[in-house]
């Protein structure tokens, strides 16, 4: 009999997409065959999200599809693994469709399970019983080894890696589940990670992501030394063939800030990025999310970040309707917005998570048509100061990290080329659209700025 071949749909965050990557490598390490055509599939395993109901509901509705689809299938397998599986565990075990259920800290045993499941016929349910213990030493030996044994091969982007250099998180913002689906922070060794930059380079690996749900608190104590994200970036920058260096996600905070602006200052393959969620602009807010900083304080860091790095891109991320928004508090979040400058910035409607502190203290007491009308004011207010950041481009040299086919070769069509539209970022995140050969996937490239939109470049190929 051919080796069963696993079909996996992934959700969520860029650590989802990570995750998905390890898997597919572990399975393919062993013997399972990898397919892009759910049809086609013997498994199917969904990579989950449970950071907003929205993303919960998508995967809810995926397996009301699946549990039809196995009525003319019966001897289709289907798994849950991710965030979603370590926070409804036994009831999405108890799912109609489902026969497999993982949680993020049991991934390296996803071949196991999946052959038993597949070879017994029976259900397997994996996750973490008490997840904000301290995970036991054999544990984070297993996860270590998974995370940094596979991948390589299974990059989504050419020329690109991501690379975790954490699990979890401490903060417990009040309205996130992150912290009770990903356990506590577990910074990785520093060898290990660089090791594996090491290796990526190596397999031509141009531009690495380091990523962390609070990427800039990473520290990791060996002997007399403790080793900070700085730390990384800077025996990183030594690694030849690595050119751009990326990470994400930061917390606005003081602590380490400092020394990683000043790596971003010294190495010239520290991108000049910085994706560092505020939130919400009002303090009243703030203090309801347990964020522990105010919007003065906030803007205080990205002033410090314009002083030593002058040209840096700055994302946010800002959650509008949450519980007692008023008026004054969003204008607060406009205002802040506006003084942030940022490049771009991914808003989102306040959905109540279950488990979470707002979710059991507070209520979510604004009606979902004001919701939307703030996402859309906000959205506004940035796409005007994207489109002000974007026109200092025009007619400007830059240079991209070349991903592959633009989705949007609609939006810029030039029949004069016989060449297709490519897409690709600048080490500042810009998106920028061109024609080129399709060979340039993978590598960096000079593009000219002839026209610019708030949040996509367009050039020619110098
Ligand atoms: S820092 Fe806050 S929002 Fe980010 S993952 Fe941790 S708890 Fe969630």
């Amino acid at each position: 009999m051919s080796s069963p071949s696993v079909y996996i749909k992934t959700y969520g965050c860029q650590m989802n997409k990570l995750d998905s990557a390890l898997v597919t490598s572990a399975l393919r390490a062993a013997g399972f065959g990898l397919t892009d055509n759910a049809k086609e599939a013997d498994v199917v395993l969904i990579n989950t999200c449970s950071v907003r109901d929205h993303a919960e509901q998508r995967v809810l509705s995926h397996l009301g599809h699946l549990k039809h689809l196995k009525k003319t299938r019966p001897g289709l397998m289907v798994g849950v693994i991710g965030c979603m599986a370590q926070r409804l565990g036994e009831k999405l075990f108890q799912h109609e469709a489902v026969d497999l259920v993982c949680g993020p800290a049991q991934i390296p045993q996803i071949s196991q399970l999946l052959a038993d499941a597949l070879h017994e016929k029976q259900k397997r349910l994996a996750i973490t019983e008490k997840i904000r213990q301290k995970e036991p030493e054999n544990q984070n030996l297993a996860l270590e080894q998974f995370e940094s044994a596979y991948g390589i091969e299974d990059r989504q982007l050419p020329g690109q890696a991501y690379v975790r250099v954490m699990h979890g998180c401490n903060r417990f913002c009040s309205y996130c589940v992150v912290p009770y689906v990903r356990g506590p922070e577990v910074c990785r060794p520093p060898a290990a990670i660089i090791e594996q930059i090491r290796k990526l380079a190596d397999a031509g690996v141009k531009q690495v992501t380091l990523l962390g749900q609070t990427v800039n608190s990473y520290k990791y104590t060996a002997g007399e030394k403790t080793y900070c994200l700085a730390d990384l970036l800077a025996t990183a920058s030594n690694i030849a063939g690595i050119e751009w260096l990326k990470f994400v996600t930061s917390y606005p905070a003081e602590e380490f800030l400092d020394e990683i602006l000043q790596a971003m200052a010294d190495s010239p393959k520290v991108c000049h990025y910085l994706h560092m969620p505020a939130q919400s602009g009002s303090d009243k807010i703030l203090r309801a999310m347990s964020r522990h900083y105010t919007a003065a304080q906030y803007l205080e860091l990205l002033d410090k970040a314009r002083a030593i790095v002058p040209d840096i891109a700055v994302a946010g991320d800002f959650i509008v309707g949450f519980p007692g928004e008023t008026e004054e508090d969003f204008q607060a979040t406009i205002d802040l917005t506006r003084k942030a400058k940022y490049k771009n910035c991914f808003i989102f409607k306040y959905s109540p998570r279950p488990g979470t502190r707002a979710d059991k203290k507070l209520q979510d007491n604004i009606p979902a048509e004001v919701k939307k009308r703030r996402n859309i004011e906000l959205l506004a207010v940035q796409e005007r100061i994207s489109d002000e950041l974007s026109r200092d481009f025009l007619g400007r040299q830059v240079k991209v990290l070349v991903e592959g086919l633009s989705k949007k070769a609609h939006l810029n069509l030039d029949q004069s080329s016989s060449e297709r539209q490519l897409v690709g970022r600048t080490a500042e995140d810009w998106i920028v659209v061109f024609n080129g050969p399709i060979s340039l996937a993978g590598q960096l490239a000079k593009v000219k700025i002839t026209k610019t939109s708030p949040l996509t470049l367009f050039g020619q190929l110098c």
